[in-house]
C-alpha cells in the first residue's frame, strides 16, 4: 500500500462562550482536517488543533507544514509509522500538531486496514472511559454555578477547575464549588504555570481542605526543579501538562521526581505514537498518565479517547473540549458517544468517524 495524495480542510470551531485559563482566553480555534489517501483506496481522517501559547503553531503554520509533509508522504508506507514520524521530525523540529494530524490520520488508516477500532489497534483494554468537564477561569460565584450545573444537569462526576491568575479567588472558586457539588465530586486544577514554588505550597494546602485530587502544572513548563520540590512539600498529587511535550521530557520528569502523573495531549507530543512512548516510559516509573485535548473537534478526540482505553496507566480523561464547540457534532457521526462524561468508544474500524472531504 502506497500513500498517493494528502488533502487538507481548514475548519473554524466558534465556542459557546469564551473560556479562560491563566494565560489566555480563547472563543474559537481554527483546525486543520487532513485526509491521507493511499492506492488501494482507503484512507485515514486527522487533525491539527494548534495553539500558538504550547506549540508554536497556528493554522497558516500548519499548511506550510503539512505541505513538507505531502511531498515525504507520497509513495511511502502508510503502515510505516515509525519510519513518517523519522520522516517529519528529519524535515522539521517542533510543529507537533502538524505532526499529530499525520499521526491520527494513519492510525485511522491502520485500524480500517485491520477492520479494528483504534482503541483495539493500541492496547484493546476496555471499551469505556471517563472524562472529567473543565470549568474556565470566572468570578469565583460562577465558576461554582457552572459546576453545579455541569454535575446535576449534565451528570459529571469529576471537575476540572482552571486557576493560576489570583490564588485568592482560586482558593474561593474551590471552596464555593465543593459547597455546591458536595463531598463526592472529584476535583482537580490546573494553574496553567501560574504560580510560584511559595504560591504553589500555600494554595495546594488549602486545596487539600477542600478535597482536591490533583494540581497541574503549577510552575512555568521549565521548572521541573520546582515540581520536584512542590511534590515533597504538600500530601497532594502534581501533574506536570505544559513541561512534557516528548518522550525525553517524560524521561526528565521521571528521573526527577518531578510529578506524579503526565498529562498527554496529541497535539504537544505530535500524536498517537509519541504519546504511546510517553505512557510507556511513565508507566515504567510508576507514574501515571491523562490524555488531555486543545481545542479539538470529535477527529482529535476520538483518536485521544481510544488511547485511553486502550491503556492500563492512562488512568484519567480530560477530553471534552469537542463540548464547548457552538456545534459539537460538526457534521461528524460516530467514535464515540457520550453520557454523563462517560464515553463508550464504537467499535468501527479506525476512529470510527463517518467522514470524507
Ligand atoms: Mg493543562
Amino acid at each position: 500500500m502506497k500513500i498517493t495524495d494528502v488533502k487538507v480542510e481548514v475548519i473554524h470551531i466558534p465556542m459557546k462562550k469564551p473560556f479562560r485559563i491563566a494565560f489566555a482566553v480563547q472563543d474559537h480555534s481554527v483546525n486543520v482536517l487532513v485526509k491521507v489517501m493511499t492506492d488501494e483506496g482507503i484512507y485515514g481522517i486527522g487533525e491539527a488543533a494548534p495553539f500558538e501559547p504550547v506549540t508554536g503553531e497556528n493554522s497558516a503554520t500548519v499548511l506550510e507544514v503539512l505541505k513538507l509533509f505531502k511531498q515525504g508522504l507520497i509513495g511511502m508506507d502508510p503502515m510505516n509509522i515509525e519510519g513518517i514520524h523519522l520522516m517529519m521530525d528529519r524535515l522539521i523540529s517542533g510543529n507537533t500538531s502538524a505532526k499529530a494530524a499525520i499521526d491520527i490520520a494513519l492510525y485511522d488508516l491502520k485500524g480500517k486496514v485491520m477492520n479494528q477500532p483504534l482503541y483495539k489497534v493500541l492496547g484493546g483494554y476496555r471499551d469505556q472511559i471517563v472524562t472529567d468537564m473543565t470549568i474556565g477561569i470566572d468570578k469565583p460565584e460562577l465558576m461554582a454555578q457552572e459546576a453545579k450545573e455541569r454535575v446535576e444537569r449534565d451528570g459529571f462526576r469529576i471537575l476540572k477547575v482552571k486557576a493560576g491568575i489570583n490564588p485568592a479567588d482560586d482558593i474561593r472558586a474551590l471552596t464555593l464549588i465543593r459547597e455546591a457539588v458536595g463531598p463526592d465530586i472529584r476535583l482537580r486544577v490546573d494553574a496553567n504555570q501560574g504560580y510560584t514554588v511559595n504560591d504553589a505550597v500555600r494554595v495546594l494546602k488549602e486545596f487539600e481542605k477542600i478535597g482536591v485530587d490533583a494540581v497541574e502544572q503549577c510552575l512555568p513548563w521549565w521548572d521541573m526543579d520546582g515540581s520536584k520540590i512542590l511534590r515533597q512539600k504538600v500530601d497532594m498529587q502534581i501533574m506536570l501538562d505544559e513541561s512534557i511535550h516528548s518522550p525525553i521530557d517524560a524521561a526528565r520528569a521521571c528521573k526527577m521526581d518531578a510529578a506524579d502523573i503526565l498529562n498527554i495531549k496529541l497535539m504537544k507530543c505530535g500524536g498517537l505514537y509519541p504519546a504511546e512512548k510517553i505512557n510507556a516510559i511513565a508507566e515504567a516509573n510508576h507514574v501515571n498518565c491523562m490524555v488531555g485535548c486543545m481545542l479539538e473537534t470529535k477527529v482529535a478526540i476520538a483518536a485521544g479517547v481510544s488511547l485511553v482505553a486502550a491503556k492500563s496507566n492512562i488512568t484519567e480523561a480530560d477530553c471534552d473540549s469537542f463540548m464547548y464547540a457552538v456545534d459539537p457534532e460538526m457534521g461528524m457521526p460516530g467514535g464515540f458517544t457520550i453520557e454523563g462524561g462517560v464515553y463508550t468508544l464504537s467499535q468501527k474500524p479506525g476512529l470510527g468517524l463517518d467522514l470524507d472531504f
